[in-house]
This record gives C-alpha cells, structure tokens and sequence, in this order.
C-alpha cells in the first residue's frame, strides 16, 4: 500500500512541471547583472545565454569605460567576471535559445531548442544587432578594421584613417567621436545628402578632419590580415573605386532583438520594448532592460544599471504576488 502511495505521489510531482522564480533572456551586461540581483534576492534565476554569450559587449576588445577598471577590461573577460559574479549567488546560466514565448497566462511559458521553460517571472535583455551592410570581408575584418562601436574601439585608431558608412545622427555623432583620435575620418554616404539633425550635420562639415563621399556604398571590405581598403561604388555614376583606410565604422541602424515578443508586448515604432520607469513592460512580472528597451545610451553600465533595477523589481513583484 505504502509503495502504490509513494508511486502515485511520485508521478503526480512528475507531471507538475517546476515553475522558475524568474527567467532571464540574454546574457549580456543587463541580463547577467539581472542575475546578479536576483541571484542575491535568493530566486535563484535561470539566464538563458543567447547565442552570443556575454552580448554584443563580449565582442569588444577592451572596454574602458566601465568603472572600476581603471586599464579597461577585455570584452569577454567582463562577460566572464559577470558570469562568475552571477552564478557564485546562485543564478544558473543555460546555454540555450528562447525560440517563443507565451505571456498571455501564468506562468509565462518560454520554449527554447531543446526544451519548455515555465516562469513567474521575466526579465527580457536581448539586446540590439547592429545592421550590417553584408558585403565580401565584412565578417572577416570584424577586430581587424571592422567595427560597430566608435566608443568601444576609436582609441585603437589613433592617427589612423577610418571609414565611417551612414548619413544618421549615429553616423555623424560617432564620426565626430572618432576625430579625437583618427588623423582622417571619411564619411561615405550612399546619399548626398544626410539624415542626421542639423547641428551634427554644421559640425561635421566644419571638422577639418572629416570629409564626405556622396551618393557611394561600400561594396566590399578588403585586406589581408587587417582591412586595408574599400571598395566603393558611385549610385549615379557606377564608377567604382578604392579607398585605402585602416578601420571602417558601420552605422547603418540597430535593430532591437524583440521579434520574438511582437503582438505581446508593446514595442516603440523602432522595435524597442516599452517599459515604465521600473523597467516592466506592459504585462506585469515581464521586465526589459539593456538595448532591447534602450535607444538612447547603449552603453555597459547604463544596461547593467538597467538590468539590476529590473530584477530588484522583479523580487518585488514576486513578494507581491507569491
Ligand atoms: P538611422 O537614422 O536609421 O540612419 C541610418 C543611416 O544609414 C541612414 O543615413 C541610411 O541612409 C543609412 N543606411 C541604412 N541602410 C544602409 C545600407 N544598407 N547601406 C548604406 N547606408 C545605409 O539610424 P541611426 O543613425 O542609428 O539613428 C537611429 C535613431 O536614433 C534615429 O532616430 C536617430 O535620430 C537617433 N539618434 C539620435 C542621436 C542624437 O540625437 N544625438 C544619436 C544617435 C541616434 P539614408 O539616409 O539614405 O536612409
């Protein structure tokens, strides 16, 4: 009788699938310190990495603007510093992909390659890829001349020539960033005429170091064991033509990981999740923070700040309703 009970007992938790405090998407700077706070508010998270371990931050090759690492701190060594932080209070990192998401009932349900995950609560940290211009050599150079972030990489172009494509504020901003340290800056524009605000566009054009390609695009990357040169083409004219430069900055537009929530959250017309001053989206017990809901910063601190204050409200909301 005793071992009929103690069978049925058994199949009854077997069915009763575990139900997680809360589940973090991505593995970058917020989602990792999202774990970090929710790991110290003893809920013992779940990270699910993303295929890019560590976020688009783990691809940069020192950054220095993160405090307390008064030389910089490799990209992926932080990711690893975060990761280790995290998991000694308890947070455990999946190496797994969410493939879909249902928020319509709770527990949230998070299905991933391999298996289904249940969840009270969410902390959405996707972040953002940068729009990549796909042509030959682009993905070959990335570290050796290709770059996507002047504040992460401009200081190793220092008197060198750089490339930036785009005609946006990112463009123009960063292209004037880049000036402090490059001895020539050459905006290529597929254009001629720009995006960006007016202001950007007046200093731009009164920087003695930048110049202007017009109405060009860049159609292929080329070098050898670092970019060398460009291979642009004219729109109006089809003339094509190299340009030597020693690194090439593309801002072109990022797009913001959310397609997986569209119809379920509320998005900004540019993709970004929308979130109320304690990080929650419009579905209460889901959290966004780090790039997937920030257009504006899209720096390592400003996501790990973001990402810790969506836990600790995510351990709030947990109280609240457990
Ligand atoms: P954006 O405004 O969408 O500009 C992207 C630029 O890349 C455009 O000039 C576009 O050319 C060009 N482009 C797009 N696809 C291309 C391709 N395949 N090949 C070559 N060129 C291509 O993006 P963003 O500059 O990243 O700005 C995003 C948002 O953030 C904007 O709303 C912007 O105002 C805002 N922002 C504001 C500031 C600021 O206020 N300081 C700073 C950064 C960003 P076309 O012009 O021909 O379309």
């Amino acid at each position: 009788m005793e071992l009929i009970l103690s069978t049925k007992k058994k199949q009854k938790e077997e069915t009763q699938e575990q139900v997680e405090n809360v589940v973090i998407l991505g593995s970058g700077p917020a989602g990792l310190s999202a774990a970090l706070y929710a790991g110290r508010a003893e809920l013992s998270p779940l990270v699910l990495s993303g295929l890019e371990l560590g976020g688009q931050a783990a691809l940069t090759n020192i950054i220095e603007n993160y405090p307390g690492f008064p030389d910089g701190v490799g990209g992926s060594q932080l990711g690893d510093l975060f990761q280790k932080q995290a998991e000694h209070f308890g947070a455990r990192v999946d190496f797994d992909t969410a493939t879909s998401v249902d928020l319509s009932s709770k527990p949230f349900t998070i299905n991933t390659y391999s298996k289904k995950i249940l969840a009270k609560s969410l902390i959405i940290t996707t972040g953002a890829s940068p729009v990549h211009l796909n042509v030959p050599g682009e993905t070959e150079f990335v570290g050796k001349g290709v770059s996507y972030c002047a504040t992460c990489d401009g200081y190793f172009f220092r008197e060198k020539k750089v490339i930036v494509v785009g005609g946006g504020d990112s463009a123009i901003e960063e292209a004037i960033f880049l000036t402090r340290y490059a001895s020539s800056v050459t905006i290529v524009h597929r254009r001629e005429e720009l995006r960006a605000g007016a202001i950007l566009q007046k200093r731009a054009k009164a920087n003695p170091k930048i110049s202007f390609v017009w109405n060009s695009v860049v159609k292929a990357i080329k070098g050898k064991d670092g970019m060398q040169s460009v291979h642009l083409m004219n729109v109006k004219t089809s003339k094509e033509s190299d340009l030597a430069a020693d690194g090439i900055f593309i801002f072109i537009g990022h797009v913001p990981n959310t397609q997986l929530f569209t119809g379920q959250l509320d998005l900004s017309p540019g993709g970004y999740l929308i979130t109320d001053i304690k990080m929650q989206t419009n579905v209460p017990g889901v959290y966004a923070a780090g790039e997937a809901a920030d257009p504006v910063y899209r720096q390592v601190i400003t996501s790990a700040g973001m990402g810790a204050a969506a836990a600790i409200q995510a351990a709030k909301y947990l109280e609240e309703v457990d």
